[in-house]
């Protein structure tokens, strides 16, 4: 994890640094997807070879002859950091990802959030494993989220990790400084904070601040890309993340890898995560959890107050 985020720090960096790249060119975002897939691959498969990795991307795409310079440059940052591979061992190790939904398997999400790694803002990568349907093991790097460290200070990149049954740690981004973390212990709505995506698309804004209304809470939301939002309940700074899919695309079921290692960081952290009618979530169906509808995580004090206000407004 930490090896796949020196890459994606390094892209997200050139990115940055060249303002002549323009905003709708998705290139930088596809290289660091692809490359963080590569990395993270590669180390697992070797530790767990047995092991099934469920990942979000593929080689399909980019081992097309027009996807040439893309390949090239997806190379070029793996490169930098490991021995060197060929582009072709760059595809294979893509492909150790295409593993399939089973009583044990890893699920991998190398970049969550690519609208905030484009924006230069929030992005994770995202790693869990499941046993049985149960999510035992998660890890969450937040690249960019703002960090307490011991001393008070603050710095940037924050790393995640919950065991089953082991509570859940925040370390500094080079895996240093390891502190337990705790949800909030508000229990009162109206001093809850809640948190939804930035992207409007990926969830109901309209109904979750119906939903907030209704609760009697005033403060406007925390709105932040990818499973960052977890590591941000995980640790108290917020009580409550909404995700009802949006009225856009009513069918939307979400990916295993958007909610493994989020989830048990919460549950482990002393919240609760369940969908929008209070179902566990179930890992064991495929790669979109199709027995669920949205998602609702709070600190666990919260839950029943906000499943069964929500309960009435869903469509
Ligand atoms: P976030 O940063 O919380 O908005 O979530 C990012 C994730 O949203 C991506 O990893 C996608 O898998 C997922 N996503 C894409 N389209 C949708 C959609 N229509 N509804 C919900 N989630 C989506
Ligand atoms: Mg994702």
């Amino acid at each position: 994890m930490i090896a796949a985020s020196r890459l994606t720090r390094s892209i997200q960096n050139d990115l940055i640094d060249k303002r002549s790249i323009q905003k709708e060119d998705r290139t930088p975002v596809t290289v660091a997807d692809y490359g963080s897939q590569v990395v993270i691959c590669k180390i697992l498969n070797d530790a767990f070879p047995d092991d099934p990795i469920v990942a979000e991307e593929d080689s399909k795409e980019l081992s097309k002859p027009e996807h040439g310079e893309i390949l090239a440059q997806v190379t070029n940052y793996v490169n930098a950091s490991s021995p060197r591979v060929s582009s072709g061992e760059v595809c294979q190790r893509i492909d150790l990802g295409s593993g399939s939904v089973s009583h044990r398997y890893w699920a991998l999400d190398p970049i969550d959030g690519t609208k905030g790694f484009l924006r230069g803002d929030q992005y994770a990568i995202a790693l869990a494993l499941i046993e049985n349907g149960t999510v035992r093991v998660g890890a969450l790097i937040c690249p960019n989220i703002i960090l307490n460290t011991h001393g008070g200070g603050k710095s940037r990149g924050g790393l995640f990790v919950a065991a089953r049954g082991q509570g859940a740690v925040e370390l500094d981004i080079t895996g240093d400084s390891c502190r337990k973390i705790h949800v909030s212990n508000v229990n009162s709505p109206p001093q809850a904070l809640f948190t939804e995506s930035v992207e409007s698309a990926h969830s109901d804004h309209r109904l979750h601040l119906e939903l907030a209304k209704k609760l009697g809470i005033s403060r406007p939301p925390l709105m932040m890309d990818s499973q960052a939002k977890y590591a941000i309940l995980a640790r108290g700074e917020a009580s409550i993340y909404m995700r009802i899919p949006s009225p856009q695309t009513p069918d939307y079921r979400e990916k295993i890898w958007d909610h493994a290692a989020g989830s048990i960081l919460v549950e482990e952290a002393g919240g609760k995560v369940t969908d929008a009618l209070d179902r566990a979530l179930d890992f064991t169906c495929g790669k979109r959890f199709e027995n669920n509808y949205g998602i609702i995580a709070t600190n666990g004090w919260l839950h029943r107050t906000v499943v069964n206000a929500l309960g009435p407004l869903l469509p």
